[in-house]
């Protein structure tokens, strides 16, 4: 058994749970292999109940983000950040809030309960594996890893994410540096974003948030112009009436607005830096 799941054990409650797609297979297999198959879909379907549903991991991915950022989770910012009609979020989060993964506060804020903690935790953790698995062994590029990590998470097995993890060595954050829940030794302390600092601050590139990820053009730019996690920077110039600042990277002087250094999470460099990845040098 895999030494690396103590602790994290599958919502189903078992290592290398069974996932609901495990019922189609009875159908293409021979009649002899049939009743084996049949008794181990019958168990899938029972215990597949307490997996949550694509849509439903979609939706606790956004609630447990915007959390994470500190910001109000009301029904109004989902349904912006879903694309839906604001009926059908409704509905949803009724159902959510019925399967006990999240409550409604008194003006109807969004926050998880236990359960949908540990259901969003699991989905988090599924995408940001997945993205270092396309970076670091496929070869995809930074900006692309998101993306195509978004199609693939919901269908990686407790059994396929302990391999992914050994494979890859343990990773600690995703390739954008946000940490991967439940894999970090001890929770870091949580970083500041860069348009917050000073001139002459220096600082360490800790993380591009998890909103910021989506917009591949952004990370482009990021790239080419060394804003990476683990890129050391200084803040040469702030200019409020101009909302940009200008920062200094490896001798080289990029001006930012306020919405691009406002993504960007930074560590004064007299912390303790953690286990910060960036892309590949390309
Ligand atoms: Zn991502
Ligand atoms: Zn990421």
């Amino acid at each position: 058994m895999w030494p690396l799941l103590g602790g994290h054990k599958s919502l189903d409650g078992q290592p290398g749970g069974h996932y609901a797609e495990n019922v189609m297979r009875s159908q293409a297999l021979p009649d002899e292999e049939k009743p084996k198959v049949a008794a181990e879909s019958k168990r899938a379907v029972t215990v597949a109940r307490d997996k949550p549903s694509t849509t439903i991991e979609d939706y606790l991915e956004v609630v447990y983000n915007m959390l994470g950022e500190g910001r109000t989770v009301i029904a109004a910012r989902l349904t912006e950040k879903m694309g839906v009609a604001a009926p059908t979020v409704w509905a949803t989060l009724q159902r959510m809030q019925r399967d006990g993964l999240l409550k409604l506060g008194a003006r109807k804020e969004i926050t998880l309960s236990e359960s949908g903690l540990e259901a969003a935790e699991s989905v988090i953790r599924r995408h940001r594996l997945a993205e270092c698995l396309l970076v670091d062994i496929l070869g995809l590029e930074w900006h692309e890893a998101h993306e195509e990590a978004h199609r693939i998470e919901h269908a990686i097995s407790p059994r396929v994410e302990a391999h992914i993890l050994a494979v890859l060595g343990h990773p600690t954050t995703c390739p954008h540096g946000n940490p991967i829940p439940g894999y970090a030794q001890e929770p870091p302390p949580p970083t500041v974003a860069l348009n917050s600092l000073s001139e002459g601050d220096e600082v360490t590139v800790e993380s591009i948030s998890e909103d910021a990820e989506e917009d591949q053009d952004l990370l482009r730019y990021l790239q080419k112009n060394g804003l990476v996690p683990g890129t050391r920077l200084k803040v040469v110039e702030v200019a409020p009436f101009n909302a940009t600042m200008t920062v200094e990277v490896d001798g080289n002087r990029v001006t930012l607005g306020d919405p691009v250094s406002a993504v960007i999470g930074v560590r004064p460099l007299d912390q303790s830096p953690r286990s910060v990845r960036g892309p590949r040098p390309s």
